[in-house]
């Protein structure tokens, strides 16, 4: 728990957030501005500052996230049509939120690329 990052605050439960799965190693909830229909992000619930922050003992845990995050996408109902998941890190990617964090994009054709 880090006490000034959003995303703990979301986890401790003094944020609301609008949940769509949680266990005891991460927790996804809704992005509060959504970039398409479906727009879910999924966070551990160790505070890594951004993936560049992981370290091969993490491994496990971050395995754990893709896993649940592929299983949130079929939960939601996008797996079959089709997501984008993407990780941002510092600055040049616009990385916003200090806490590692995977967005599902989903629910319309999302073109080929991300914009470059
Ligand atoms: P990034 O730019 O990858 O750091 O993404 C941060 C994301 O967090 C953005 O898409 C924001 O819309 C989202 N966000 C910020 N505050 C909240 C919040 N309180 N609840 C849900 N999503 C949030
Ligand atoms: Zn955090």
């Amino acid at each position: 728990m880090n006490s000034s990052c959003l995303f703990c605050k979301i986890i401790a439960g003094q944020i609301p957030a609008k949940k769509v799965y949680e266990d005891d190693h991460c927790l996804a909830f809704h992005d509060i501005h959504p970039q398409a229909p479906v727009h879910v992000l999924v966070i551990p619930k160790h505070h890594w500052e951004s993936l560049d922050a992981v370290q091969p003992e993490d491994r496990e845990i971050l395995g754990h996230l893709l896993e649940r995050t592929a299983h949130c996408a079929r939960e939601l109902g996008v797996a079959n049509t089709g997501y984008r998941t993407i990780i941002n890190t510092h600055a040049h990617a616009g990385q916003e939120v200090f806490h590692i964090h995977v967005h599902i994009l989903a629910g319309k054709p999302l073109g080929r690329m991300v914009s470059a």
